[in-house]
């Protein structure tokens, strides 16, 4: 199985444009961010507002990177490390400015500052818990870890999002996916998807399309695109949904086939046997209801005692 391996090409005007756009963004957050944390006295706000932080800057850089059209995953993941520690630096001087330091100006930005302030709360801290004693020393500084992991953690996950999507080295273009271009009734431990790893698509038909909502699946995606017929992945997820106890969904996704490289004609015949299936799976349901209705009929006319009037129920 060939699978779209990315380029790795960087154009100039899209790699300055993302990191610069990343720093920037990073920054502008981190002035909010400081100011929020410092002046809104809420532990879940705060929270809300670090996971905001985090997703923020992961979601510029996805976005940048796409429209700058980077084609390496090691430039995304560059950008997103620098972002999230210039973003994470320019937070703490921004923090004495939130203390209300204004007449340090700049000076707030300089290494032996932050050291100097990271210090002075370390003795003596800025905030508290309930019973009002600020929170101080190590206990302070785990705050401070989990903090940069979550912002960390929720960055980076958003900066990766679209780091597998293919791209038309011949059309310049990014693909388009199609999410779902057919869903399975079933588990992924088919002996068929190594089947259609080997190209034998024809397998296809042997799996079972979803004819209800279940909560676990599988779903076939493609990208193919826009411009050309020579770019096309064909995907293969096993799809996991849960609930939790306060009634949110959640989806797990894992790939069984992540991108594999079809020509034209492959990805014509696949969404050829997706059709044929989905053919036979609908006159399947077709004939199915018809033999319940014709069963019903017949139930009626035995239970009919032919005098035109409907069987009347005894009790
Ligand atoms: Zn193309």
């Amino acid at each position: 199985m060939h699978r779209y391996s990315p380029s790795g090409a960087v154009p100039i005007a899209g790699g300055l444009m993302t990191v610069a756009g990343g720093l920037f963004a990073a920054a502008a957050m981190a002035f909010v961010y400081a100011f929020i944390i410092r002046w809104i006295p809420f532990i879940y706000l705060n929270f809300l507002a670090t996971l905001g932080f985090g997703m923020g800057m992961g979601i510029v850089i996805t976005m940048l990177a796409s429209m700058g059209k980077i084609r390496s995953p090691l430039f995304v993941r560059f950008t997103w490390l620098l972002t999230l520690l210039f973003g994470y630096y320019v937070y703490w001087g921004m923090t004495m400015w939130a203390h209300g330091a204004w007449q340090l100006g700049l000076q707030v930005f300089m290494p032996r500052a932050v050291i100097m302030f990271a210090g002075y709360l370390f003795e003596n801290g800025s905030w508290g818990l309930k019973n009002g004693d600020p929170v101080t020393s190590w206990f302070l500084v785990a705050f401070w870890v989990v903090e940069f992991g979550v912002l960390a953690y929720f960055s980076y996950i958003m900066a990766v999002a679209n780091i597998d999507q293919p791209f038309c080295e011949q059309c310049n273009e990014w693909t388009e996916t199609e999410k779902g271009v057919a869903l399975y009734h079933a588990t992924g431990l088919e002996p068929e998807w190594d089947k259609i790893r080997l190209g034998e698509f024809q397998s296809l038909v042997q799996l079972p399309l979803l004819s209800a909502s279940l909560s676990e699946y599988v779903r076939m995606d493609v990208n193919a695109c826009p411009k050309c017929t020579n770019s096309n992945f064909l995907s293969i997820q096993k799809v996991k949904t849960a609930i939790d106890k306060d009634g949110d969904e959640s989806t797990k996704e894992s790939a069984l086939i992540a991108n594999m490289t079809l020509s034209g004609d492959q990805l014509a015949q696949v969404r050829l046997l997706v059709d044929q299936a989905a053919d036979a799976a609908a006159e399947a349901a077709a004939a199915r209801t018809l033999e319940l209705e014709e069963a019903e009929k017949a139930q009626q006319a035995a239970a009919d005692d032919g005098n035109g009037f409907p069987p009347i129920k005894v009790e």
